[in-house]
C-alpha cells in the first residue's frame, strides 16, 4: 500500500488556513500539513496549491507489520560533487548539500527508535549521504551497538561514491558482513564526466581502485555483496558504455544496476 497518493486539490476537503501547520524546508519551500484532512501542500495555503499528498488513515510506524528496514542519512556532507546529483541544486524542491550530520551521542535514542518500531527480523540497517563514509567513525559505531543489541538479527548496508573505501574499511565492512553499493558509471571516460570531486578531479580512479580490491581480496563476497550502481544520462551512451564496460578489466563480467536518469535524458543533458 502506498503511504501517499497525488490527488488534485479540487478532490479534497478544504480545511480552514487556522489548523493548517506550517513546515518551511531548504531552499526555502513551504509545505503545510492539515491534520484533519490528513493531507500535505506544496505552498503557505490551500488555495495556492497544485498538487496534495494525501496520507492514507493508518501511517503510523508501530502499524506497519513488515517493518524491518531502516534508512539513516548520516550526514548531508558529501566528498563529491555529481553534477546529476539530487542535491546539486539543479531539481526544484529539494535540499542541497548541507553540513548537517548525526552525531554520536544520537545513536543510543537512533537505535531505540528501531528497537521500538522494527516488526520484522532480521533489521537491516542502511547508510546513506550525502557520502556515508565521511562519517565512518560514527558508521562502525552505529555497527558495533547494533550488533551488541541484537546479535545475528541484524544487517547492513552502505550506498557508497566508493572514494573513501580504502582496504582498511573495506577488511572492516566485509569482516561485518556489510552489503556494500558503490556508485560507478563506467570506465572513466563516462563516470569522469559527471561524477567529480568537489575540485572538478574524476573520482573514477579511487572507486574503480576499491572495487579491484574487492574482487581480488574477496571475490565471493563480492558476488554476493556487491553492488554495482550505474546512472545512465543518455541513450546514446548505452552502446558505447557497454563496450568500454567489458573491455574494462575490473569491470568486465560485473552486471550493474542500471538507474537512467530520465529529467537528464529527456533535457538531453
Ligand atoms: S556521491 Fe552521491 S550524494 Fe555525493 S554528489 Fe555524487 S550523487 Fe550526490
Amino acid at each position: 500500500m502506498d503511504a501517499w497518493e497525488a490527488v488534485k486539490h479540487t478532490d479534497t476537503i478544504v480545511p480552514d488556513i487556522d489548523e493548517l501547520m506550517q513546515v518551511t524546508i531548504t531552499k526555502g519551500n513551504v509545505y503545510s500539513y492539515s491534520p484533519r484532512t490528513n493531507e500535505i501542500v506544496l505552498g503557505e495555503s490551500m488555495d495556492s496549491c497544485d498538487y496534495v499528498f494525501h496520507f492514507k488513515p493508518i501511517i503510523s510506524f508501530r502499524e506497519m507489520p513488515n517493518l524491518g528496514s531502516f534508512i539513516i542519512n548520516v550526514t548531508e556532507q558529501c566528498n563529491l560533487r555529481c553534477s546529476y546529483c539530487c542535491y546539486s541544486g539543479i531539481y526544484e524542491n529539494t535540499r542541497i548539500h548541507g553540513n548537517k550530520s548525526i552525531d554520536k551521542d544520537d545513536v543510543p535514542d537512533l537505535l531505540g527508535f528501531i528497537e521500538n518500531n522494527a516488526r520484522k527480523y532480521p533489521v537491516n540497517i542502511s547508510f546513506y549521504g550525502g557520502e556515508p563514509l565521511l562519517k565512518y567513525d560514527l558508521l562502525q559505531s552505529i555497527i558495533l551497538q547494533s550488533e551488541q543489541r541484537w546479535g545475528d538479527d541484524v544487517s547492513f548496508y552502505v550506498a557508497t561514491n566508493g572514494v573513501m573505501l580504502d582496504e582498511q574499511r573495506i577488511d572492516w565492512l566485509v569482516d561485518h558482513n556489510v552489503m556494500i553499493a558503490i556508485s560507478i558509471d563506467g570506465t572513466a571516460a563516462f563516470h569522469d564526466r559527471f561524477r567529480r570531486i568537489q575540485q572538478g578531479e574524476g573520482s573514477f580512479g579511487k572507486a574503480n581502485a576499491a572495487l579491484s580490491y574487492l574482487k581480488r581480496r574477496y571475490p565471493e563476497y563480492r558476488k554476493e555483496k556487491v553492488l554495482v550502481l550505474t546512472t545512465v544520462t543518455s541513450f546514446d551512451d548505452l552502446a558505447p558504455l557497454a563496450e568500454s564496460w567489458h573491455r574494462d578489466p575490473v569491470l568486465y563480467d560485473i552486471a550493474p544496476l542500471l538507474f537512467l536518469l530520465w529529467h537528464q535524458i529527456l533535457k538531453k543533458v
